[in-house]
């Protein structure tokens, strides 16, 4: 039998709604594989932290996704919104499903292109659309989503240079009654200021007004609030139908559907409380089959789920750097991974899980990360086993948003792999160095000098 890890006695206040005098059962059990591949053989390969993704759990959560909006609606198109996660084998496993892409910058619109989309697939969204943007995105036929009038007016002005008709989309933002409402962005619907761009743009007569856009907010736990947005979005394509005879080909959703992490504060776990992808497809697709279209001009339905189609796919892998008392007697855990790299700490509490078997004996301890920052945090407050130096730990859901916010602040960036359906291990993006992180400085020739 192995020898069992020692582990020290401890005084520890009991609060009277514990459930016992032993401590709380830990959330979790040990978590030793992913897919199939050792997490410390992965840890020992490609370093520690380590950012792993799933291409078997986003292959079946996109079908999923599929599958709930076409049994509902016969029109349907899902586009890759890269600023979730654009690692390029990343956005290629959504391509390879059918995927268009949604990009919100020019480095994000040539990403896509490298990527090989076909342009008129790319959607281009955003208020930050450079000239060199809107050339290359109306010479291309990507669609356009426009932002503001000021954007329009320019647009306007390069179909006269360019002599080319562009295919745009407004977008349209709403009271769907969620508050704070997104209204920064695009025109504004209840105001009529929406109304006011449509008929700018057609009396223009310089650019193919092809579809109408919303993105109502990110992490929308509300169904109803996208049934609301539907039918307002609706509404507009068929009064444009009705004044100007003209048909709308698609209808953008939008993305911001909820994944299944817990938020800070939440009693009740992310998979309890977050829709699914049924619920949120039941809501759209019934406001918009309502909405008055005849079957044979339904628009398509366009949506730009991010976070809710990857971050599940996604773990970090980590390792117990230190454990410490703080002052209060609380148990701390440092981590080698820090909100640098887990930008999506500040608002969920993320699921850790411990790499290897371990005792019943848990405590309930702050997380933190490396960094020498008190915002450093992962968990404030997380029921898990004595861990030692060295040991491992895989971090859940966090494939959205943490794999391009992240920054290279005081640590680097570290490596990436995707577990292939398979279960082969390919590594996807390289931990940075610090040749990587001195490629883009420059030193004057006068500041290469000094004695101390
Ligand atoms: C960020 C964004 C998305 C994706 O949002 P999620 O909340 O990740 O689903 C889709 N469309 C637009 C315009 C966005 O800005």
């Amino acid at each position: 039998m192995a020898k069992l890890r020692y582990e020290r006695p401890v005084i520890k206040k009991l609060n009277t709604n514990f459930t016992n005098k032993y401590g709380t059962k830990t959330e979790y059990s040990p978590v030793t594989h992913i897919e199939g591949v050792a997490v410390k053989d992965l840890i020992s390969k490609y370093g520690s932290p380590l950012f792993v993704i799933s291409e078997t759990h986003i292959r079946n959560t996109y079908k999923n996704a599929l599958r709930a909006f076409r049994t509902r609606y016969p029109k349907v198109q899902f586009a890759w919104s890269y600023k979730t996660n654009y690692i390029n084998a990343v956005c290629n496993v959504f391509h390879q499903e059918g995927s268009w892409g949604e990009v919100v910058s020019g480095f994000e619109y040539r990403k896509a292109l490298n990527n090989g989309v076909p342009p008129d697939k790319i959607i281009f969204n955003g208020p930050d659309k450079t000239d060199e943007d809107l050339i290359a995105a109306i010479t291309n036929g990507s669609r356009i989503h426009i932002d503001h009038l000021d954007e329009l007016y320019r647009i306007i002005e390069l179909t006269d240079e360019l002599k080319m008709r562009p295919k745009v989309a407004i977008r349209v933002n709403m009271n769907t009654g969620i508050y704070p409402m997104w209204d920064r962005f695009g025109f504004n619907y209840e105001n009529g200021q929406a109304w006011e761009a449509i008929i700018k743009i057609l009396a223009s007569d310089r650019m193919d007004l092809v579809g109408l856009h919303c993105h109502i907010g990110t992490f929308m736990l509300s169904s109803n609030a996208y049934a609301v947005a539907a039918s307002k979005l609706a509404d507009l394509a068929l009064g444009i139908k009705i004044k100007f005879n003209k048909n709308i080909q698609y209808l953008d959703m939008g993305g911001g559907f909820a994944s299944t992490n817990t938020l800070h504060g939440s009693f009740l776990p992310g998979k309890d409380t977050s829709p699914t992808f049924d619920e949120y497809a039941e809501a759209i697709s019934t406001a918009i089959l309502q909405s008055g279209f005849p079957p044979n001009e339904l628009p398509l339905l366009i949506l730009e789920t991010g976070r809710a189609l990857i971050d599940e796919a996604g773990y970090l892998l980590g390792s117990v750097i230190s454990n410490k008392r703080l002052s209060d007697g609380r148990r701390a855990t440092i981590m080698d991974f820090g909100v640098n790299i887990l930008f999506t700490a500040f608002w969920y509490s993320h699921k850790i899980s411990p790499a290897q078997e371990f005792s019943h004996y848990t405590e309930d301890s702050v997380i933190y990360g490396p960094l020498c920052m008190n915002i450093d945090v992962i968990r404030e407050s997380c029921t898990l086993p004595p861990m030692k130096r060295g040991d491992h730990v895989v971090v859940h859901t966090v494939g959205a948003y943490n794999m391009t916010q992240w920054m290279q602040f005081i640590a680097m960036r570290p490596s990436v792999v995707m577990i292939d359906t398979k279960g082969e291990v390919h590594q996807i993006r390289d931990k940075e160095t610090l040749e990587y992180l001195e490629q883009k400085e420059m030193m004057p020739q006068y500041l290469k000098k000094f004695t101390l």
